[in-house]
């Protein structure tokens, strides 16, 4: 068989059983919010198409001119360069993607600390970008869905609600820090979508979102399903109100800390 590959070069990208991970480069950056900026980037398709719907985000920090990319092994472990590599590795969620045209958008939330916010706040057309795999979002299509989250999983709710079968019903719950945060979604009719606002009370201290759900009765409906996700200890609290009080099996529900108060996500970063 023709390869096109010169004789004893790997076809397949990996060399002593490790790949080199994917670089994207930044085509533009837009403030989609005051606090969410949207980072469009372009890749080779298939780059594109397996960066999301969840993503790890391998993050040059912004004050590293010489970042040292990991490596990917064939079973997706990233491996890490010897010494000091400039690099952070942190989950992200493609918002949209679109590997014909080779491009993906995501959504960075400009919380003020760690490398993912300080690379997204400083991001320009050119600046490179790596990824190494990706993941899925955790949902599952039901006749009633809850959808409870923060900013940080804005992008993943937006991708749910657009993509859930129009008959779907049930509440999206969505906490952000005002008005002016708010995003256009698109969702079916039966699916309301109720914002919460922080307003001054600094993200990951308040019970907005832990108390919602603690008000809301456990639907009729027997096909349910539960998608949240947020800062770790509302997603906690908020897991064992539906395990408990609602009663809620493994299988109806995915409750993911997105990030954690007062701790950086990744030990890699
Ligand atoms: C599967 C998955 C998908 C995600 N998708 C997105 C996404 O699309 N967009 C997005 O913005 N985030 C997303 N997140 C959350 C993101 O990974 C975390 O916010 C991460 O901590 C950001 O990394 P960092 O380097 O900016 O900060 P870190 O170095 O991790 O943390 C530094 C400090 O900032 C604080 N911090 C982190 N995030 C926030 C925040 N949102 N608000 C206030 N303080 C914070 C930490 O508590 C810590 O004190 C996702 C997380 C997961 C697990």
């Amino acid at each position: 068989m023709t390869t096109g590959a010169p004789s004893g070069e790997p076809t397949d990208g990996f060399v002593d059983g490790l790949r080199p991970v994917d670089v994207l480069t930044v085509v533009s950056v837009a403030d989609v919010t005051p606090s969410v900026r949207r980072v469009t980037l372009s890749g080779t398709p298939s780059a594109v198409a397996a960066a999301g719907p969840t993503v790890n985000l391998l993050v040059p920090r912004v004050d590293d001119p010489a970042p040292r990319w990991p490596r990917v092994a064939k079973d997706g472990r990233i491996v890490w360069p010897e010494g000091s590599h400039g690099v952070a590795l942190r989950s992200y969620t493609a918002r949209r993607q679109d590997p014909d045209a080779g491009l993906v958008e995501i959504d960075f939330v400009l919380h003020g600390d760690g490398p993912a916010a300080a690379w997204a706040g400083a991001a320009e057309a050119g600046a490179l970008i790596a990824v190494a795999g990706g993941g899925a979002l955790g949902n599952r299509r039901a006749a009633w869905v809850l959808l409870a989250g923060d900013e940080t999983a804005l992008p993943a709710i937006s991708r749910i609600l657009a993509e859930a079968p129009p008959a779907t019903a049930g509440i999206a719950l969505v906490e952000v820090a005002g008005h002016d945060e708010e995003q256009p979604l698109r969702a079916p009719a039966g699916v309301t979508v109720r914002w919460l606002h922080r307003g001054g009370t600094a993200p990951g201290e308040t019970t907005l979102l832990t108390d919602a759900v603690a008000a809301l009765d456990r639907p009729a409906a027997d096909d349910v399903f539960a998608w949240v996700a947020a800062e770790s200890g509302a997603v906690r609290t908020i897991r064992a109100d539906l395990r408990g009080r609602w009663g809620l099996s493994r299988a109806q529900h995915h409750a993911i800390g997105y990030w954690r108060r007062g701790r950086a996500m990744s030990p890699a970063g």
